[in-house]
């Protein structure tokens, strides 16, 4: 047995060194010896996620299936030691990590896409495949997954479901709980249950797999889902074009709409952003662009041809100058070269970004710019706004160096008075991060006591013992 010392705790409360020899004796009989981490170097990588803020497991364990997973939460049961799932290890929000100690069950090893139903339009899978992976795999059968997160070369399908992820494309499509159709779940106390089924209508029984979706790995670990899919569809277009305001520029989103264009795709970037892409990567942007679209529509060949002049003329109409239109796949890409740009674009204004996503109803975003610059010159903060005009969610990045306490604690007021004016404006804190340890703390800026309470009732009622990530949601 491996001498090295662990200390598996639940809520600061350590467990015996013996009862250590003996939890890790007993996880490595459920999952075979060499998938048990317990040295510091190869824990390390799980410590974190996007957020970057290191909390090292005490152990990983990486189990092949759903019953290796109901022994591991029993005996977290019987031991209470926290458990906390992670996938790919992209989210926002700290809810892979475990901030109470305990394990980190990686589903690494439950990477199989197991069946694809054409005719019936279904995929089964486990949950440690990445959307990329599930994204190819179904398109070879010319059909589509249309949930995007832009993580998606890394993010896992648990994880997208367990965020309810969503992404550029969600303005025509949705977000994963759209096209979860059932699921297979491990329960805190270590039941193996299947909610949900196989059809897109069926309404037997209370919406489990509703509930599951969007549960940030606190009710239960997906160790299989059902995914609904669609045809792929034959052809993409974009229009991108630059207007003198954001206003001009929102003004267009329920246009579209009234000239019967639901476009898939309705990315806005604010002056900032513009300016931000300008100085690293020198795309010709002029001082008077004031905010950018970027307007993707998909469907039949020639439906995609008229629908992307539509959405030509709808900009031309409402303001846009430099208009560009892509003819093919090449020029399309080259479009959206300025949205993938942002990113690495944007580092240089801090070593730490706030990366927020808050929502509003789309005909609001206007405001929330607006007021969200205002809150950034009041606490002295460069943010930088972009993001899915579609569908109001934008993300606002407060930028700032990590090692300025002065600057963090500006940042965090200009945050907090951002998800303020977020559900002041109707919207609320967060449209696809979720919550996790990160925005627990303003939960109850976006919900009411009594909707919190119901929530504390369902984890109460699910995980007694409060074993599956703790720390996260509530403070
Ligand atoms: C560059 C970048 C771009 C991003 N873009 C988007 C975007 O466009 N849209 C968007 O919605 N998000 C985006 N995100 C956030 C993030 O990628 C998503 O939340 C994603 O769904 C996380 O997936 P993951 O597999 O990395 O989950 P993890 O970070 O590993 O885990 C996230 C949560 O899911 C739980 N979990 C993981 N697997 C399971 C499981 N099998 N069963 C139960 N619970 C589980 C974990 O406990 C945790 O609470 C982005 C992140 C980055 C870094």
């Amino acid at each position: 047995m491996n001498s090295y010392h662990v200390t598996l705790t639940r809520q600061g409360r350590a467990v015996t060194s013996a009862s250590d020899e003996i939890v890790l004796a007993r996880l490595r009989e459920i999952v075979g010896d060499e998938h048990v981490l317990i040295d510091p170097e190869k824990v390390e990588p799980y410590a974190q996620d996007a957020v970057k803020e290191k909390f090292p497991p005490e152990a990983v364990v990486l189990p092949r299936d759903a019953d290796e997973i109901a022994a591991i939460l029993r005996l977290a049961n019987e031991r209470r030691f926290p458990v906390t799932a992670r996938g790919g290890g992209v989210g926002y929000t700290g809810g892979a990590v475990p901030v109470d100690g305990g394990i980190v069950i990686g589903t690494d090893r439950m990477n199989r896409i197991k069946e694809i139903h054409a005719d019936d339009l279904y995929v089964i899978t486990e949950p440690g495949v990445t959307t990329y992976a599930l994204q190819q795999a179904v398109e070879a059968h010319n059909l589509f997954y249309p949930p995007d997160p832009s993580s998606y070369k890394n993010s896992f399908i648990g994880g997208n479901i367990a965020e309810n992820a969503g992404g550029i494309r969600s303005a025509k499509y949705g977000v994963t709980k759209h096209y979860v159709l059932g699921l297979e779940v491990v329960t805190p106390t270590g039941e193996i249950a299947r909610v949900g089924g196989l059809t897109s209508k069926n309404v037997v029984g209370f919406d489990l797999t509703g509930l599951i979706c969007g549960s940030e790995g606190m009710l239960g670990i997906i160790t299989e889902a059902t995914l609904r899919l669609l045809p792929l569809p034959e052809a993409t277009a974009t229009v991108r074009a630059t207007f003198r305001t954001m206003t001009e520029a929102c003004a267009c989103v329920p246009r579209f709409n009234r000239a019967r264009v639901t476009p898939v795709a309705i990315e806005v970037l604010d002056r900032n952003a513009i300016r931000a892409v300008e100085s690293e990567f020198a795309f010709g942007f002029g001082e008077d662009a004031g905010a950018l679209l970027l307007v993707a529509v998909d469907g039949h060949a020639d439906e995609v041809e008229r629908a992307s002049r539509v959405v030509e003329e709808v900009v031309k109409d409402g303001g846009g100058f430099d208009v560009l239109r892509s003819g093919n796949r090449e020029e399309e890409e080259k479009l959206w070269d300025v949205r993938r740009a942002l990113s690495p674009a944007i580092k240089k204004f801090g070593t730490m970004k706030f990366n927020e996503d808050v929502v509003v109803p789309r005909s609001r975003v206007p405001e929330l710019i607006e007021q969200v610059v205002e809150i950034g010159k009041r606490h002295e903060t460069f943010v930088v706004n972009f993001g899915h005009a579609g569908d109001g969610n934008i993300h606002v990045n407060f930028m700032c160096d990590r090692d300025d306490p002065d600057a963090m604690r500006r940042a965090r007021a200009a945050v907090r008075d951002t998800f303020a004016v977020s559900v002041n404006l109707g919207g609320t804190i967060s449209g696809e991060h979720g919550i996790g340890y990160v925005k627990a703390p303003y939960l109850d800026m976006a919900l009411g006591a009594s909707t919190i309470d119901m929530m504390r009732r369902i984890k109460q009622a699910l995980d007694p013992n409060g074993i599956l990530n703790p720390g996260k949601m509530f403070v």
